[in-house]
């Protein structure tokens, strides 16, 4: 199972946004988080660049991300707090943590532990797919793309 909730819980507090000037040039982080408590992340190899993953994150996995150097997200599905790596060994240790303007996503470039990997489908990345439309049908279809 994945870990779950280990240690304490962060004691971390991420203020509540102000205004349009403190959140897109101050120098407090204040996510913004959606209805559902949740901020995007986007995560990147720190090796050549490539987009791993796109996750989310809820104020306990952020805090603990920042605070451990260890990815953490908020697994939507399962309604839990979830280490990555914590089951298949894929852990990703962060090296930079960036906010967007509006500080509502999250960037994160991490080292890869384990295969190197980060997707359940056994794939070293999630974008594995392209998508485009086939104008003869009229479907948009789904192809493999190359690594
Ligand atoms: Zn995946």
């Amino acid at each position: 199972m994945p870990e779950t909730a280990p240690s304490p819980a962060s004691r971390i507090v991420f203020p509540e946004p102000g205004s349009k000037a403190e959140v897109e040039e101050g120098d407090l982080f204040m996510p913004r988080f959606d209805r559902d408590g949740l901020v995007t992340c986007v995560t990147v190899d720190a090796g050549d660049g490539r987009v791993l993953m796109v996750a989310h994150m809820n104020a306990e996995s952020l805090a603990r991300t920042v605070e451990t150097g260890e990815a953490w997200y908020w697994s939507r599905s399962r309604g839990e707090l979830w280490r990555k790596g914590a089951t298949s060994g894929q852990t990703q240790r962060v090296l930079e943590m960036r906010t967007d303007c509006d500080q509502d996503a999250v960037l994160i470039t991490v080292a890869v532990g384990g295969d190197g990997g980060c997707c359940h489908t056994g794939r070293r990345a999630c974008f594995y797919r392209t998508v485009a439309l086939d104008r003869e049908t009229g479907q948009v279809r789904l192809r493999l793309a190359g690594e």
